[in-house]
């Protein structure tokens, strides 16, 4: 049996120690006196680790000291318990409380520091202010003028899922929508996302998509250094429209991987049109210029309207089961009105 050289207890010992003498003293925990803590100025994020963070700015704190808390070797930390109080908008003293396991006994350890926020900008943001940017999504209409609820649409579907990108990965981001004749440009981040963006787009409208790269210079190890440009050309047809086909009335009810679903006006009976065919599809009405006509009476498989243009009393055919209220859209096709459902 060994015995405390210090104290005279009969231990296990360490150094020549009971581990009381030998904890006797010691400093078991330390913070630095100041830990700086960066926040971005322009999206207030901080900066914790290697990452940039929305964070609460106790929690950011509490992350950073947990950092920078030093043990002595051999001590394993289980917990620590923080205590933040502000001293002003960008001091915050923390006191840590610091539990571990050291040579199979529990040991406590109390410490502080001094967090200073300090202001800066993350690299989203300075590229973002930069207007940084390595693809641009062109987004034209095959035939004139980008229709505005297409464009206004567009615009609309990228911000959102560049939003829903950029909360998982920083490197996502729109740097600018600049309307241009003829359509739109949306200036992306990054290569793969404008990529990405296109294929869906295209998948949506049915719409012909073709990429064209530029060099711009080369990376800090001297690669080449791309910008990418992602025509997406709109077809004339959209979603909604009234569209011959074989010479028949029918509406656009669906675009899928640039196949297209048809309902037909004078039956309602669906067709599906493999992608390969769908510029065959000529664009009768537009769904935005689909006229509205006043239900007049209700029967079975018909409904009586007021004609949009003459205001006599028609009848025109409705598919089983539809749910007619006051006004209907119809299509006018060579004199003959069609219910659009
Ligand atoms: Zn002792
Ligand atoms: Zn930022």
């Amino acid at each position: 049996m060994m015995f405390c050289v210090k104290c005279g207890k009969e231990e296990i010992t360490f150094d020549g120690l009971c581990i009381d003498c030998f904890l006797d003293g010691k400093q078991l925990a330390s913070l630095p006196q100041y830990i700086d803590l960066e926040r971005c100025a322009s999206c207030e994020e901080f900066h914790v680790g290697h990452r940039w963070l929305i964070r609460e700015i106790t929690e950011a704190a509490k992350d950073a000291v947990e950092n920078k808390l030093a043990v002595i070797p051999g001590m394993r930390v289980m917990s620590i318990g923080m205590l933040v109080t502000e001293q002003d908008e960008k001091n915050f003293l923390v006191n840590a409380d610091v539990e571990g396991e050291l040579l199979g006994n529990i040991v406590t350890a109390l410490c502080e520091t001094t967090v200073r926020i300090k202001n800066n900008v993350c690299q989203r943001c300075s590229r973002q202010l930069g207007n940084y940017y390595e693809a641009t999504l062109q987004i034209r209409s095959g035939t004139k003028d980008l229709d505005q609820h297409i464009r206004d649409e567009t615009v609309r579907y990228v911000r959102d899922r560049i939003e829903s990108m950029g909360s998982v990965n920083r490197q996502i981001f729109l740097t600018k929508v600049e309307e241009v004749p003829g359509g739109v440009d949306m200036l992306l981040s990054s290569i793969s996302l404008g990529k990405s963006l296109a294929k869906e787009l295209a998948d949506m409208y049915g719409a012909e998509t073709k990429e064209a790269a530029k060099l711009i210079g080369k990376t800090n190890d001297g690669n080449d250094m791309y910008r990418l440009t992602y025509l997406v050309r709109m077809p004339e047809y959209h979603l909604g429209d009234v569209v011959m086909h074989n010479g028949m009335p029918y509406k656009l009810s669906g675009v899928s991987k640039g196949n297209g679903k048809l309902i037909g006006l004078n039956d309602f009976r669906e067709t599906s049109i493999r992608s390969s065919d769908m510029h065959s599809l000529k664009v009768h009405t537009k769904k935005d210029d689909l006229k509205k006509a006043t239900v007049v009476s209700i029967s079975k498989g018909e409904i009586q309207i007021l004609h949009p243009s003459n205001y006599s009393t028609i009848d025109v055919k409705v598919p089983s089961g539809a749910v007619i209220g006051e006004t209907v859209d119809v299509a006018d096709v060579d004199d003959v009105i069609f219910y659009v459902p």
